[in-house]
C-alpha cells in the first residue's frame, strides 16, 4: 500500500483525502492545471531509441495507447485517492471491466458475479463473456456468505461485485469479498467514489470506477479506471494495450479537474441525497426508498461499517408501474431525465426501460429493476428546489 507522501511530512498522520484531491496527480508540474498531451506518438533519435521505448512497456514514451502523460497524471491521482500502488485508466467504465475480465480469465474459467449490477455489466457477462467459454454464476450480494459459497469451484478465477449497486443500492460486504480465497476480486465502487469507501483496504484486489460519473463529475468525460497492486495493474496493462479501450487525454484532463472538487461536491450531494431520501420516505405516493444512509435500508449497518458517507444516488419505488413513472418524470421541471449519475445536475431514470433495458426477466428482477423503480442522482441544486420539483411531480400522479 502507498505511504503518505514524504513531501507532506508535516502532516502528522495520513493526508486527509480532501487535501489529497488537491495535491495529487501533479507529477511535479508547476502549472496548476494539467496540460493536455495531445500527441499520439513521440519521435526518437532512431531505431535503437524507438526499440528501447518499445521494450520499456508502460514506462515508455512511444505511443499514446501505451501511456500518455495526462492520462498518467489522472492514474496517479486515482491511485493516491484509493490508497493503491497504481491505477490504470480506460476509455470508459465498460472498457475497464472488459479489460479486467479478458486479461484475467480464460475459456473454462469461472466468474462469480453479483446479481445486482449495472445493466451493461450484466449484459456483458451474459453475452461476450459466456460466448468466450467463461462460466458465470450470479449471486445475491445481500445474502451473507453468498460470494464465498459460490466461489468454491477449482476454476473460479474472479469475483465481481458492485457496491452500492446500480440501480437499487444493494450492498456487498467488502470484508467478505476481501477474505475470499480466489485469485482475483474486483469491486465496482462507482456509486461510492473514493470519498465514501476504500475496497482495497478490505483486501479486495481491484477497485473499479466508471470515472464518467462522480469522479469526472461534470458529464464531460467518458472514462474508466482500476486501482490495485502494481504487479496486477501491470499485467492488466499488458493486455489492455491489445484490447485498446484507451483513455483519452482530453477526458483525463477533465476528470483531473473534477477530482479537485470531488470532496466538496460529494459532501454536498450526499447531504442532499440524505435529506431527499428521508423526505421521500414520508410521501404517501412512494412505496419504498432505497438509500444506504437510511435506517430503513436492510443493509444500513453494513453501510455504516464500510462507508464513510452514503453517496449521491438513491432509488424510489412508486405504485402504478411504468405509467406512473412516465407521468412523474414528465412532470418534473428542474430534474432531468438522463441515464448518468454523479454530475452537478440532478438526474432521474427508469432503469427497467433504460440502463437495464433488454435484460431477461430473471436478470431484471435480480437487479431489482422493477417497473415502479426510478433512480435519482442528486446534483448540486439547492435541496429545497429539488424537493419542490419532486412534490409537484407527485401531484401530477392520480392514483
Ligand atoms: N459501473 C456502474 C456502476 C455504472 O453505473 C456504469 C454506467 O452507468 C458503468 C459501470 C459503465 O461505465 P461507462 O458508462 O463509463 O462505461
Amino acid at each position: 500500500m502507498r505511504r503518505p507522501s514524504q513531501q507532506y511530512a508535516f502532516l502528522v498522520a495520513e493526508k486527509n483525502r480532501d487535501t489529497t484531491a488537491i495535491t495529487t496527480g501533479r507529477n511535479g508540474a508547476r502549472a496548476l492545471a494539467s496540460d493536455i498531451a495531445t500527441s499520439t506518438t513521440w519521435s526518437s533519435s532512431g531505431l535503437d531509441e524507438t526499440h528501447n521505448e518499445a521494450v520499456a512497456g508502460r514506462r515508455s514514451k512511444l505511443y499514446s495507447r501505451y501511456t500518455n502523460p495526462t492520462v498518467r497524471q489522472f492514474e496517479t491521482a486515482i491511485a493516491e485517492l484509493e490508497g493503491a500502488e497504481d491505477a490504470l485508466a480506460f476509455g470508459s467504465g465498460m472498457g475497464a471491466l472488459a479489460s479486467v475480465v479478458f486479461a484475467l480469465c480464460s475459456p473454462g474459467d469461472h466468474i462469480v458475479a453479483q446479481q445486482q449490477l449495472y445493466g451493461g455489466t450484466i449484459a456483458f457477462l451474459n453475452g461476450p463473456v459466456r460466448r468466450m467459454g467463461i462460466n458465470v454464476t450470479f449471486v445475491d450480494a445481500t445474502i451473507p456468505g453468498a460470494f464465498t459459497a459460490a466461489a468454491k469451484t477449482p476454476r473460479t478465477m474472479l469475483v465481481i461485485a458492485e457496491t452500492p449497486a446500480n440501480p437499487a443500492l444493494a450492498l456487498a460486504d467488502l470484508a467478505e469479498l476481501g477474505a475470499i480465497a480466489v485469485p482475483f476480486t474486483v469491486v465496482d465502487s462507482t456509486f461510492a467514489t473514493p470519498m465514501s469507501q476504500q475496497p482495497l483496504a478490505h483486501g479486495v484486489n481491484l477497485s473499479l470506477h466508471s470515472a464518467t460519473k462522480g469522479i469526472g463529475g461534470h458529464n464531460d468525460a467518458l472514462l474508466g479506471v482500476i486501482a490495485g497492486e502494481a504487479e496486477l495493474i501491470d499485467a492488466i496493462w499488458a493486455y489492455s494495450v491489445l484490447h485498446g479501450a484507451t483513455a483519452s487525454p482530453y477526458d483525463a484532463h477533465n476528470a483531473l479537474r473534477g477530482i479537485r472538487t470531488l470532496p466538496v461536491r460529494h459532501e454536498r450531494q450526499c447531504a442532499s441525497a440524505m435529506q431527499l431520501a428521508t423526505w421521500y420516505e414520508q410521501q404517501a405516493k412512494c412505496n419504498k426508498v432505497y438509500y444506504p444512509g437510511l435506517a430503513s435500508h436492510p443493509q444500513h449497518e453494513l453501510a455504516a461499517r464500510q462507508m464513510s458517507s452514503f453517496g449521491s444516488v438513491f432509488a424510489i419505488d412508486i405504485p402504478g408501474g411504468i405509467d406512473a413513472c412516465r407521468t412523474f418524470i414528465s412532470a418534473l421541471q428542474l430534474v432531468r431525465p438522463a441515464t448518468s449519475l454523479g454530475g452537478p445536475e440532478t438526474l432521474i431514470c427508469h432503469p427497467a426501460t433504460s440502463t437495464h433495458f433488454g435484460l431477461d426477466e430473471e436478470s431484471l428482477s435480480g437487479a431489482l429493476a422493477s417497473d415502479g423503480l426510478m433512480r435519482i442522482s442528486v446534483g448540486l441544486e439547492h435541496v429545497d428546489d429539488l424537493r419542490h420539483d419532486f412534490a409537484q411531480a407527485f401531484a401530477a400522479i392520480k392514483l
